[in-house]
């Protein structure tokens, strides 16, 4: 027998064995007793209250009762038999009832003998039964660890089937506390249990499996919660430090002349206060000696361009080159675009990089790269192909991060010594808590202002059925001059379906506008780069007042002129795309308007995004809102992060305890950064279990 510590194996534990060892272990992942341990209820079923058999009414839910059987008989029905006990306490007569497993049941069951019964009850005939009741001998019940609250743990349909029942696991349980015997180690320092008034790590296990009542399971649960956020964050802000103190960046200590002489004579408007305060954090940053790994975030419309190529400049003051990435084609190109404007009349080498670039051109322009005559590249992925060499790459802003994995991003630090410094920028907020547990280990700078002079887009809700109004409207629109888009859900590339609406919808538009009148443009994924691009640039050269388009224009495109929005099948857009492809309007002075059109059939859920966007244009309240609807592992970006994978804490709703958690974890490692005292030696130690097993760890890029 091996000495029980958690690391053992959970098939030497009474009532497991191999076969129901190996269902745990692929069914639930648990493999140890440690990891039995910290398998956590989901819910628990009241049972701190006994009824009466009077008492009992056609609503109530689960109850339980104490009083014995007087009666078994089986009684024979057309498929099988069924299995009635007679149930009495001194307040009346029951019936219990039985549809499986009858001549096993009615072999253990005892007369007159007090048991606990526990289930859902029925009304038939004047008497209340309850079917498959969960029954234990009052004797056993009083010695059981298992009282009052009874746990209700997480199970598969197969776990199920094969006979390990929510009580069986209970019970296994039990037998491991018995086996344990409370030897749990603390983890937290006592300064934080009792500053924050916590119960101790044994105390919270044992009442998380096996509550007394629900105070005591109410402070295991913030105890155990409290403890699995403040080991993210240790890891988290432990992370932050290491980079700070340990990855060294190049050292970008001036700003010269070519970002002074862009911001004094080129600058086309004034610096929002939001924008200002961004590139003092940047600048900060990139003089520190330690590597930049900044997170910006803006809303759609913030201005982060802007943002983007002052520290572009940054980089060329310091003799460096840098990279500007952009998930699609077009972005890129029009980030291109208006780079090259901005910096006309400066004498700065810009080349655009992307698939559709010919081998010609690309051979030049890996030369210069490597001269080091090229300063700024911006691009698709194509930038972090092999074959693109930098000469000496100092920074790389990577846009609409949401489409960038942490590999990709590890790639770009490979093309030199040192690291180069990397801001990611990002339009869709997300929300504080989300960033804390997400992002904890970058640095965040926020853009929380949009420039003067906005007008907030009018938005509203439309149903099909009232589409000739609106194309009344759109044209009232064009006769002053705007420009609409009118976008088509393509939620899967390969949908043959949503092609059909996109081109039925392009033909009824093309009728209801009709040349010479009105010229309408097309964009979609199907269609070849040129013939996109080239179609891109009738509607932004205002030749074409309608762009029908998938949501290849989701990200990023600017053309101020266009001034309506209308989304079709705007149900089927998640809450954060509808906000997205709103930000393409409302750049130019005109008022802008945002028409969502849905048929009459609408989900409860859908119902709550359309509302949200016609109330709010507040990108963080809709991030808030998106979050609750589809949980934080839904949300762009955090797929791969799984920092979300939390056993009982949850983002949302212990958010209040995740700030804590934060602060405490900062304050910890303030006074004692390598857990080295002999007071956090227990946290330490935990802290090193934990990381071994973490995700968080692996995807330091
Ligand atoms: P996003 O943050 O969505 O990338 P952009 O950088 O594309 O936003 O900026 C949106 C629009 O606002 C652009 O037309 C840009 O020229 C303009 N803009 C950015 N900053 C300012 C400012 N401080 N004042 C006025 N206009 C600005
Ligand atoms: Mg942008």
């Amino acid at each position: 027998m091996p000495i029980n510590n958690l690391n053992t194996s959970i098939s030497y534990l009474k009532g497991v064995g191999p076969s129901r060892a190996d269902l745990l272990k692929k069914e639930l992942g648990i493999h140890t007793f440690g990891d039995l341990v910290n398998f956590f209820p989901n819910r628990y079923l009241d049972r701190t209250q006994f009824f009466k058999i009077n008492q009992i009414q056609q609503n109530t839910s689960e109850i339980q009762i104490i009083g014995k059987i007087t009666d078994i008989r089986t009684v024979q029905q057309k498929k099988g038999s069924r299995l009635v006990a007679t149930f009495i306490d001194e307040t009346g007569t029951m019936e219990l009832v039985w549809f499986r497993g009858v001549k096993w049941i009615k072999e253990s069951l005892k007369i007159n003998t007090p048991y606990v019964i526990f289930g859902k009850t029925n009304y038939f005939n004047g008497l209340y039964t309850m079917p498959h009741p969960e029954m234990e001998l009052v004797a056993d019940y009083k010695k059981s660890l298992r009282t009052a609250m009874q746990p209700v743990y997480p199970s598969t349909e197969k776990l199920t089937n094969k006979g390990i029942s929510n009580r069986v696991v209970s019970k296994i349980i039990q037998n491991l506390f018995e086996d344990l015997q409370g030897n749990f180690q603390e983890t937290l320092p006592n300064s934080i249990l009792e500053k924050l008034k916590l119960i101790s790590k044994k105390e919270a296990l044992l009442n998380i499996h096996f509550p007394k009542k629900q105070e005591l399971l109410t402070k295991a649960q913030i105890r155990l919660k409290f403890e699995e956020l403040f080991f993210i964050q240790l890891q988290l802000i432990k992370k932050k430090l290491i980079r700070k103190s340990k990855i060294k960046g190049y050292n970008f200590e001036k700003v010269g002349k070519y970002f002074n002489e862009f911001y004094k004579q080129h600058l086309p408007f004034d610096l929002t206060n939001a924008q200002k305060k961004v590139i003092k954090e940047i600048r900060k940053d990139l003089g520190s000696n330690a590597q930049m790994n900044r997170l910006l975030q803006g809303d759609v419309g913030s201005g982060k361009t802007i943002v983007a190529l002052l520290t572009l400049l940054i980089a060329l003051d310091n003799g460096f080159q840098a990279a500007f990435m952009a998930p699609t084609e077009i972005l890129a190109t029009q980030h291109y675009n208006s780079i090259v404007e901005l910096l006309d009349g400066m004498n700065v080498t810009v080349k655009l990089l992307t698939g559709s670039t010919k081998t010609k051109e690309r051979k030049l322009l890996h030369e210069q790269l490597q001269s080091g005559e090229l300063q700024i590249l911006i691009g698709t992925h194509a930038l972090i192909e092999d074959k693109v060499q930098f000469k000496n790459l100092g920074i790389a802003i990577i846009d609409e991060q949401h489409r960038f994995g942490v590999e990709q991003r590890a790639k770009m630090w490979k093309k030199n010594e040192l690291p180069p410094h990397i801001l990611v920028m990002t339009a869709t907020p997300i929300p504080r808590t989300l960033a804390m547990s997400v992002y904890g280990d970058l640095d965040i700078s926020v853009i929380d202002e949009l420039p003067p002079g906005r007008k907030e887009v009018k938005t509203a809700h439309r149903y099909d059925a009232n589409r000739l109004s609106v194309f009344k409207f759109l044209k009232e629109e064009i006769a002053k001059g705007r420009q609409v888009y009118v976008v088509y859900p393509l939620i899967n590339e390969s949908e043959a379906m949503d092609y059909k609406d996109l081109m039925d919808g392009y033909e009824s538009i093309t009728r209801e506008f009709p040349k010479p009148k009105y010229q309408v443009s097309i964009v979609h994924g199907k269609m070849k780069a040129e013939d996109k691009d080239f179609e891109m640039q009738r509607f932004q050269k205002g030749e074409t007042q309608i762009m029908v388009a998938t949501t290849v224009i989701e990200v990023g495109v600017n053309i101020p002129n266009a001034s309506v929005m209308v989304i079709e099948s705007a149900e089927r857009f998640g809450l954060s795309q509808l906000h997205q492809l709103r930000g393409r309007v409302g750049r130019g002075a005109d008022q802008s308007y945002c028409i969502l059109m849905t048929s009459f059939k609408l989900s409860s859920d859908a119902k709550i995004r359309l509302n949200t966007m016609v109330d709010t244009s507040d990108g963080f309240k809709i991030a808030e809102v998106d979050l609750k609807l589809r949980g934080p592992g839904n949300l762009m970006g955090t797929q791969q992060s799984g920092v979300l994978n939390l056993r009982i804490a949850d983002i949302i709703k212990d958010s209040q305890l995740l700030k804590t958690a934060r602060s405490i974890a900062m304050d910890l490692l303030s006074v004692d950064p390598n857990l080295s005292l002999p007071e956090n030696k227990h946290t330490k130690h935990a802290f090193l279990e934990i990381s071994k097993n973490s995700t968080i760890w692996a995807n330091i890029s």
